[in-house]
């Protein structure tokens, strides 16, 4: 069995998908894009939103 923190410390550092940058918070870790992205893309949505 490998150990776990040895398991996590293989484990290659998460892309961002929008920007690309290193995803390295935990918070992060379900995430596919960072937090600066996912706040961009969420401003996105709200404009498209209220254009309809
Ligand atoms: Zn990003």
């Amino acid at each position: 069995m490998t150990p776990v923190t040895t398991f996590f410390q293989n484990l290659e550092a998460k892309c961002c998908t929008q920007c690309g940058n290193a995803m390295t918070e935990q918070a992060e870790s379900y995430l596919n894009e960072c937090i600066p992205c996912q706040e961009k893309q969420f401003s996105e949505y709200l404009a498209y939103a209220k254009k309809r």
